[in-house]
């Protein structure tokens, strides 16, 4: 066995590789082959990673279309990395649209606005309010990319409103054969219903149109209830507030629940930073696990009573500021939409098989209502859905929890969050979407040689 590393030594390692990761991809075909150097790519959670074959962040539509016809093997495109599951890894061409960002055009009578691809949401909300406009509905961050959020079809909450592939009313990719394709509902209407909820495996999307409103505040309220007391009353509490969602505490009897409904109210002085990321309340329920999980009795006990420390101040501000939350603590996720009547029998016999099984896990289970949209690879496809998420910190193995909880999901319909962590296959994915083959005709007329194909999206289509 060789030597163990000293802690300098390992501290000089670590600064190296992080040097290495946070080098900017180049931006140029041909700069990489005079200096070809790997460099590592891991996604957020840091459970997927790959040592692709080059890095490159093209600066023009044209430099991408030679970059994607000259591309010597597979080429996967990747936003902020904000997907758990593998939908990015590749060993070939790894493709960024960094370069591809802002606002580029918007329409005040319509309300619409297109953004190039790479804009990350953190980025859209500025502008669209500079022309009085914002997103309709946002997730509860806005670290991703706007094309890598309706790859997934990534969604906030609220019964009214779809995810931001709903949202979509144009767009422009450019295919495997590096064609500029532009799609609507009246242009090229088949790669338009695709393209919304594409997984990356139609080609590169450049370019998108959003149908958005007028721009709005929004007021966030939350309380602790009891989770029983919720879901009893959970069909007017999804009604009666524009956006309302619960974070169940495992391992006890209560849920923060969360309501943000518009306001013509002035805004709040913003959060001081230690409070955003919830940070003292998620670091007592990890202390919880970790020295009581043995004690599963005392355990709930403390948790339940933790609800007397805790008081919420309520928030107004621009809707774009209002939705997105601050992540800082890592973790793992497995997401399955099920058809929203079941959504509370679901919880419930989550929350029975973790109770039941005194299983390992802290972090609270976000539950949300999404609308029924018409996108063929969309979660919400035809149906009004409840999104229940499990995650586990990312230093926790999180395979036994997740596979204790996924045949439950399986029971009610559930389908997958395509970008987290789940373990169907072509067989099971194909029975719950009514309109698999028409995306998967799409995806082989585009691609037929697979060049956007990695091994995760080969075992989703089933390709050799
Ligand atoms: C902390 C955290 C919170 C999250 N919260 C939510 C939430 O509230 N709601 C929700 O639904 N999801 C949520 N997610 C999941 C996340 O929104 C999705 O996985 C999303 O797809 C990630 O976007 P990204 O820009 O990071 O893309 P990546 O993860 O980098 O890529 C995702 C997919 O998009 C494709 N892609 C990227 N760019 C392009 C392009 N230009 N053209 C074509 N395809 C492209 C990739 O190939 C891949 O298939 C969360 C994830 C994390 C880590």
């Amino acid at each position: 066995m060789g030597q163990p590393f000293s802690r300098r030594q390992l501290l000089q390692r670590a600064s190296l590789l992080g040097a290495c990761l946070a080098l900017p991809a180049r931006s140029l075909w041909a700069d990489s082959a005079s200096t070809p150097r790997p460099m590592p790519w891991r996604n957020w959670s840091g459970a997927q990673s790959c040592l692709p074959l080059e890095r490159l962040a093209p600066a023009s539509l044209d430099e991408l279309v030679q970059v994607i016809r000259q591309a010597p093997g597979k080429i996967r495109p990747v936003g902020s990395g904000h997907s758990f599951s593998a939908l990015v890894p590749t060993d070939g061409t790894l493709l960024s649209l960094s370069h591809f960002s802002g606002l580029l055009a918007h329409d005040r009578q319509t309300l619409q606005a297109e953004f190039a691809g790479g804009t990350p949401m953190a980025q859209m909300g500025a502008p669209l309010q500079a022309v009085g406009q914002a997103l309709i509905n946002m997730a509860d961050i806005d670290y991703q990319t706007l094309a890598g959020a309706i790859a997934t079809s990534t969604h906030g909450t609220g019964i009214a409103f779809g995810s931001y592939s709903a949202q979509v009313c144009g767009l422009q990719l450019v295919s495997a054969a590096g064609e500029v394709l532009d799609c609507s509902r009246e242009r090229n209407p088949e790669l338009f219903d695709a393209a919304r909820v594409s997984l990356g495996a139609l080609g590169v999307v450049t370019r998108v149109r959003l149908q958005n409103r007028g721009a709005y505040r929004l007021r966030e309220r939350q309380w602790l209830a009891r989770t029983e007391e919720l879901l009893e009353d959970v069909d007017n509490l999804k009604r009666d507030n524009q956006h309302w969602e619960m974070l169940v505490v495992t391992h006890s009897d209560y849920a923060l629940a969360v309501a943000l409904n518009e306001t013509e109210d002035p805004s709040t002085p913003p959060l001081p930073p230690d409070e955003e990321g919830g940070n003292g309340f998620i670091g007592l329920i990890e202390g919880l696990d970790k020295h009581l999980s043995d004690y599963p009795e005392l355990r709930r006990s403390l948790l339940n009573n933790m609800r007397h420390l805790a008081s919420f101040e309520e928030r107004v501000g621009d809707s774009h500021e209002i939705f997105a939350n601050v992540r800082n603590v890592r973790f793992n996720e497995m997401e399955y939409s099920v058809p929203a009547e079941h959504g509370p029998a679901c919880l419930r016999e989550i929350l029975k098989r973790i109770d039941d099984g005194n299983l390992r896990t802290w972090f609270p289970i976000e539950y949300r209502y999404v609308k029924a949209d018409d996108i063929p690879l969309s979660m919400f496809e035809g149906r009004d859905s409840c999104a229940i998420s499990v995650h586990q910190h990312y230093a926790m193995d999180h395979h036994n929890f997740f596979a204790a909880i996924e045949p439950i999901f399986w029971k009610y319909q559930g389908r997958p969050h395509w970008g987290k962590l789940h373990s169907l296959g072509a067989r099971q994915l194909q029975a719950l979407y009514p309109r698999w083959q028409a995306f998967t005709e799409v995806r082989q007329a585009l691609d037929p040689r697979g060049r956007f194909v990695n091994a995760h999206l080969a075992g989703l289509f089933g390709l050799a």
